[in-house]
């Protein structure tokens, strides 16, 4: 399908793995010129970067802004007006889970988790409204989570930061709502992706649960569908808001979890 977004630009933060890389490579094969972004070896996502140039025809950078890093997060966003000289997408999907009870939740994790998960989207949001508002155009798809709307024990960072980056989200909406740029959160439900599999581990050591029975019992227990949500179908969701399609969609925090968070 074409979703007419042919010569525009695009950052994902949080893209050299899982949801984050699977939504770059949906906008590169729309001919959408993309900023990927997160940490990994840097020989492994040079391979990537080229990869993606290569299959979808279109230019690919990489910025390796650290997301704890407000100067940094800053200076990708202007990487990419420098680069691309536009900048009409942006998908802040960055993130990070650690799982554990309140009462023994290091403090260091819950300030990496609300720096990633939540502060992040507001620096990356803040860089980016300007140059969108003087195209008059523009595309923030904040990454959050069922996790946004409902909560899970032993979650407690993760769970406070995904409901701030739905309340920024509205915050955001109402702001830019007459200058061409929406703002909207999609909240998937479990995706089988390298933070899941980590939850797995750590769900399985809090629960005292082999590592079967959480995917079972504690994972899918929760989509009602009982199947992971897939990378296409989040992409789907991306396109089209990112499309003209789009454009009254505003404020929203959209489900795509299986009908979790309906019970
Ligand atoms: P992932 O671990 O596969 O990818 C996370 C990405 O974030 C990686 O590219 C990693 O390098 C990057 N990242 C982590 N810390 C960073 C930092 N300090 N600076 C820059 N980049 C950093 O995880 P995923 O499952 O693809 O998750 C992506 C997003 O989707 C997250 O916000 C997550 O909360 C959200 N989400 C995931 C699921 C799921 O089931 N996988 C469900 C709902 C929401």
């Amino acid at each position: 399908m074409d979703y007419g977004l042919k010569g525009q630009a695009a950052i994902v933060t949080g893209s050299t793995s899982g949801i984050g890389h699977a939504l770059a490579e949906a906008l590169a094969h729309q001919g959408v010129d993309v900023v990927l972004n997160g940490l990994g070896d840097p020989g492994e996502i040079e391979k990537t970067r080229a990869a993606l140039e290569a299959a979808s025809g279109v230019r690919v950078r990489y910025h390796a802004a650290d997301m704890t890093r407000p100067d940094e997060i800053a200076d990708m966003v202007a990487f990419a007006e420098r680069e691309f000289g536009r900048l009409d997408v942006l998908v802040n999907n960055a993130g990070v889970q650690f799982v554990s009870p309140i009462e023994d939740f290091p403090t260091a994790r819950w300030d990496q988790i609300i720096a990633i998960n939540l502060t992040s989207a507001f620096h990356a949001t803040k860089a980016a409204i300007p140059i969108m508002k003087a195209q008059g155009r523009g595309r923030i798809v904040n990454i959050a989570s069922a996790h946004g709307l409902v909560a899970s024990p032993f979650k407690g960072a993760y769970v406070a930061a995904k409901h701030g980056v739905v309340g920024l989200t509205k915050t955001v909406a109402l702001e830019i709502a007459q200058d061409g740029v929406t703002c909207n959160a999609i909240c998937p439900g479990y995706v089988h992706t390298p933070l899941v599999d980590g939850q797995i581990k750590d769900q399985a050591k809090a629960r005292g649960l082999t590592e079967e029975q959480v995917v079972k019992d504690v994972i899918l227990a929760a989509q009602p569908t009982k199947k992971f949500v897939t990378f296409e179908q989040l992409a789907g969701l991306l396109l089209y808001l990112a499309s003209d399609m789009g454009a009254s969609v505003n404020g929203a925090s959209l489900s795509v979890d299986g009908g979790w968070t309906a019970e």
